[in-house]
């Protein structure tokens, strides 16, 4: 049997507190997640904003291969919104949805059971007039009345839904209580085997995939998920440990997934990259430790045998071992061979562009490994157009006091700028930034992290500026982590300032 994966990390995944990606990020993420071979990408909500709406069209209009899912309540200006921006698509899905529980019922809603069912099937028709492909969920189904759940799921699949889904929407629900609604469900449904029994677990007490898996073992032929568990308060149930549970113990569960899981590592890295997410070093199958062993007996184990203490393999999930792929000495030729091996496919002027960056990190470090490699291209596909180029970076510190001095173009106008500063060398490198940007922005986040080991180890720096209650990500690879922050500064900037002449202001 194969279990049908339907990606929400560009939906409630960017629902996350604190996460804002735009279009550019989430085409991006939605290319990453094709070739993991999702069956099922749920870009967005059409409705919420202009923005969400825009990002949704671009993916529907650019990615093929997965089915492509738009959110919309019941109501028809939601329907008919979703439909805009998914039309395009060679497989497009409008996903409504309305809440069954007696609580959101009475307090939500304010509607009967009768009046929720109406509006069900009203919606699931008027979906079903714009394409074949339509997906009900019964909002709160784990806290809903059993026998209401099943009359609801037999009239929408009546109306022409083909896909029905039982989302666990507070993550209350136990993998014994869950796989039992599922298996009730499948049982007292008469016409269920019309529709693909989807389910939607959040992991507020850390049971989203236990009961996103129970479930599958009670007829569920759909799960939804998010890559490294992103999404509405403690997350959604994590893509991966899904993936890999199923894969490690196909011998017990005896399913599987459409999945490339070679992209899993990348996908992972990629949406951390992008939301600004961290992933916890301990966190199941993507974590930094997950394939890190530190008893010594347990090292000794490996050595001699990889499965005395390795469930899984780290190739599985594509994380090869961190070794030297490039030199200096090394051309143009390999180096767009060993990208494209890593699956990066760059046009004339990109591959220019990371050849050159390539050389000189390679002149200052000698070598470089495949996550260098990696930082080099996700770097240059993370730059916006340069209205604001930093062309040179002088800081001096010492005793407390940091002078940064800038020269930099902006729309081609050169700009010298020179700030003294109580607050650090990054202090006064934003600062002077700032001025020569003239933006009012304030900075969110500020993350420094190291991509590989050792001490001449590249400084992979993230930012998120706020600028009208926006939030821009900016990132920046260097092995000086001041002119690292500088670059990821001004890489958020600039995006700032595309957006702006975007909105024509
Ligand atoms: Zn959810």
């Amino acid at each position: 049997m194969t279990v049908k994966i339907f990606d929400t990390t560009l939906r409630d995944g960017e629902q996350s507190p604190g996460v804002s990606l735009n279009a550019e990020e989430k085409l991006r993420i939605a290319r990453q997640l094709a070739k993991l071979n999702v069956d099922v990408i749920e870009a967005g909500f059409p409705v919420a904003s202009q923005g969400d709406f825009q990002a949704v069209q671009k993916i529907a209009r650019e990615v093929e291969g997965p089915i492509i899912a738009a959110l919309a309540r019941t109501n028809f200006e939601d329907i008919d919104r979703a439909w805009e921006a998914i039309k395009d698509s060679s497989n497009p899905r409008i996903h409504t949805f309305i809440a069954t529980s007696p609580i959101h019922m009475e307090f939500k809603l304010k509607k009967s059971p009768a009046e929720v069912l109406e509006n069900a099937v009203k919606a699931v028709k008027r979906a079903k007039g714009y394409t074949e492909d339509v997906e009900f969920s019964a909002e709160d189904a784990s806290r809903s009345e059993r026998d209401f759940l099943c009359k609801i799921f037999q009239a929408v699949i009546e109306a022409g839904a083909t896909t029905i889904n039982i989302p666990d929407t507070v993550g209350y629900a136990t993998p014994g209580e869950f796989g039992e609604l599922v298996g009730y469900v499948c049982e007292n449904v008469s016409n269920i085997d019309q529709a693909e029994v989807s389910v939607h677990c959040h992991n507020d007490l850390g049971m989203g995939v236990a009961n996103s898996i129970a479930a599958v073992e009670n007829g569920a032929t759909q799960v939804e998920c998010a890559v490294n568990g992103i999404g509405e308060r403690a997350g959604n149930a994590a893509l991966e440990e899904i993936a890999l549970a199923l894969n490690t113990r196909h011998d017990y569960y005896n399913q599987k997934t459409a999945l490339n899981l070679q992209e899993i590592y990348r996908t992972s890295r990629l949406v951390s990259q992008l939301t600004g997410m961290d992933i916890q070093f301990n966190k199941a199958v993507v974590g930094k430790n997950a394939f890190a062993h530190e008893a010594g007996i347990h090292q000794d184990g490996v050595i001699k045998e990889r499965t005395t203490y390795e469930i899984m393999d780290a190739k599985t999930i594509g994380l090869k071992e961190n070794r030297i792929v490039m030199g200096k000495h090394s051309g143009r030729h390999a180096f767009r061979d060993r990208l494209a091996e890593m699956g990066y496919d760059l046009d004339r002027e990109e591959l220019n562009h990371c050849f050159k960056r390539f050389k000189e990190l390679a002149d200052r470090k000698g070598e470089l490994t495949g996550l260098d490699l990696e930082a080099i291209v996700e770097d240059q596909f993370g730059q916006s157009p340069e209205l604001l180029q930093l062309k040179l970076l002088q800081v001096v510190t010492g005793n407390g006091i940091s002078t940064a001095t800038v020269h930099m173009l902006k729309e081609g106008e050169k700009m010298l700028e020179s700030v003294c500063s109580e607050g650090g060398p990054i202090d006064a490198a934003y600062e002077a930034i700032n001025r020569v940007a003239g933006l009012d922005c304030r900075l969110d986040i500020f993350k420094i992290d190291a991509i590989t080991g050792g001490k001449d180890a590249l400084g992979n720096v993230t930012v998120k500026v706020e600028h009208e209650e926006e939030l821009f990500l900016g990132r920046g690879v260097s092995t000086d982590i001041i002119k690292a922050s500088a670059v990821a500064y001004n890489n958020a900037l600039n995006k700032i300032m595309a957006a702006k002449s975007r909105k024509g202001r």
